[in-house]
């Protein structure tokens, strides 16, 4: 098939078709593989006004990028989001619109966001015990989370994703009854390797580091997993239970490196573009767009000539990133 032209390329001949756009680093939750107690964020003059990070998901869909997700920190904690996902939707040549979101909001913005043009919606939830959601959130309220995942299921939005991170010490018993959540609401559900991103104190991520293929064979004491070759064109690799029409998926960026059919680019909400979760390496497009914004198609090709072929995460060493998972947009 041929490529719409222009198209973004990058050295290795991957073709980047899919932009994860952060539009805030705060939030309301402080999970602990996520962020630190005590955070500082960024001035809110230094963060993309809604109609600059409109700029950018517009630059980049006339680009060839065909699926957004809005990310952050919490992007629902973001005014005027329906704006942005208004004008987003609206833009010619984006095929998919998604979110990732803690659900916090999600009870009264999952009708607004589909009418506004929303088409996809992950869920981030890694305990079903109010209690221990608590802790792993710092500040999360389970209630309010699963009723955010009622409103979008009766909001009409089609294969919702569960997002789970799973710690040894932590919440490693409860990953049969998140996929049995999963199943009985007919939710698809994936695991994702913790990574380190950002220096946290509450956790050595090595000692709470739990593999994809464990986290599979304790699934399989409970129930026969058989792949699924759905490939979202992304990092996960799906499986299926026989009579349920849920995925579980697995992200597993130490234990299967998945760089080689990378698809994605960044953009934080400071305007950085980061070429790679693993990397520290970014074009600053916030400057381009506040001075010289007719260059920011072709600062944006440029930039994607640097993307390297892989991450670098490493166990072992403590942190291997500096920057937040919040920070980069997950
Ligand atoms: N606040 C939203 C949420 O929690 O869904 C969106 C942003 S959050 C950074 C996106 C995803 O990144 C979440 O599913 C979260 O579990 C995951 N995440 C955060 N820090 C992580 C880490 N160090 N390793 C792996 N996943 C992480
Ligand atoms: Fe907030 Fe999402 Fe990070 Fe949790 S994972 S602290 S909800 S940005």
């Amino acid at each position: 098939m041929p490529l719409p032209s222009p198209s973004l390329v990058d050295p290795f001949g991957r073709r980047i078709n899919y932009l994860r756009l952060s539009v805030t680093d705060r939030c309301d939750f402080r999970c602990v593989y996520c962020m630190a107690e005590t955070m500082t964020f960024l001035p809110r003059d230094q963060v993309l006004s809604i109609e600059e990070l409109a700029q950018v998901g517009r630059a980049f869909i006339q680009l060839g990028v065909e699926k957004i997700r809005i990310t952050g920190g919490e992007p629902l904690i973001r005014n005027n989001m329906l704006e942005l996902v208004a004008s987003l939707a609206q833009t010619p040549g984006l095929k998919e619109l998604c979110l990732t979101t803690n659900g916090s909001r999600l009870e009264h913005m999952a009708a607004p966001l589909s009418a506004a043009g929303l088409q996809r919606i992950n869920i981030s939830l890694d305990s079903l015990q109010p209690e221990r959601f608590r802790q792993l959130t710092r500040h999360g309220d389970l209630h309010q989370v699963l009723k955010g995942i009622e409103a979008a299921q009766q909001a009409g939005f089609a294969r919702l994703k569960l997002n789970a991170v799973i710690l040894q010490n932590h919440n490693l018993d409860e990953v049969v009854d998140l996929v049995d959540y999963a199943l009985n609401e007919g939710l698809d559900i994936s695991f994702i390797e913790e990574m380190p991103l950002g220096i946290i104190t509450s956790h050595g991520r090595a000692a709470e580091f739990v593999s994809s293929a464990t986290l599979r064979d304790i699934i399989g004491e409970r129930y026969a997993l058989t792949p699924n070759l759905h490939s979202s064109g992304g990092p996960a690799r799906y499986w299926e239970i026989a009579g349920y029409p849920s995925r579980i998926g697995f992200i597993s960026p130490h234990s299967d490196n998945f760089c080689g059919s990378c698809n994605r680019v960044r953009v934080s909400a400071e305007g950085k573009l980061l070429l790679c979760l693993g990397n520290e390496q970014s074009l600053d497009l916030r400057a381009i767009l506040r001075n010289t914004p007719d260059e920011l198609a072709p600062a944006i090709i440029k930039a994607l000539q640097l993307k390297p072929e892989k991450h670098h995460f490493d166990l072992q060493e403590q942190v291997d990133i500096v920057r937040f998972m919040s920070a980069t947009g997950g």
